[in-house]
């Protein structure tokens, strides 16, 4: 009998966030306000801010600075994980705030990063490679206007077989060139 899809060849991991809180401890966890952050005169950088959330709204964001371009990730851990393919920009951690961090778990789908999701809804909202100073953010958690512009598709080598790829981005069979120091 051929095996259910769903068995693995590693155990799932479902490592809850204040494990991973050492690796974290660059971001700050202090309550965001959903309202747009004030502008500092000295730090013009702090005008451009985005905030988002999960479905639920008991994990909450905000982000200062500017944001790369949304990468789509074809793999089948990003496939699987999300239903369809992964979108995300990334950031360095010190230019993010979570609000409701204990309401995220973190999944070690692998042994290069934890993906992380609101344990309550379920929204795929974080990707962090253990080893970086940077973090994924899932592009459709943002608030609208995002900001956000496409810049590629990686892993197309892993895409799913019921869809193709026609939007003209540049297109990678592998992790692409803006993946090695960022997500997927
Ligand atoms: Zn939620
Ligand atoms: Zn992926």
């Amino acid at each position: 009998m051929p095996a259910p899809f769903f068995v693995l060849d590693a155990p799932p991991r479902a490592v809850h966030f204040t494990r991973l809180i050492c690796s974290l401890k660059n971001m700050r966890l202090s309550r965001p306000t959903r309202k747009a952050m004030p502008v500092s005169k000295e730090d013009s950088s702090m005008s451009d801010v985005h905030a988002g959330g999960c479905l639920c709204g008991a994990v909450l964001y905000t982000v200062s600075g500017p944001l790369r371009g949304v990468v789509y990730c074809h793999c089948t851990q990003c496939r699987r994980q999300t239903g369809h393919i992964y979108a995300a920009t990334n950031v360095a951690d010190d230019r993010i705030e979570i609000d409701g961090a204990d309401n995220l778990t973190w999944y070690a789908a692998s042994n290069l990063a934890h993906r992380g999701f609101c344990r309550i809804c379920g929204s795929a909202l974080f990707w962090k490679p253990d080893d970086g100073g940077h973090i994924s953010i899932m592009a459709g958690t943002f608030d609208t206007p995002s900001g956000l512009e496409s810049e590629s598709h990686i892993f197309v080598a892993d895409k799913g077989d019921y869809y193709e790829i026609s939007d003209g981005l540049a297109q990678y069979a592998g992790p692409g060139p803006s993946s090695a120091a960022s997500g997927r």
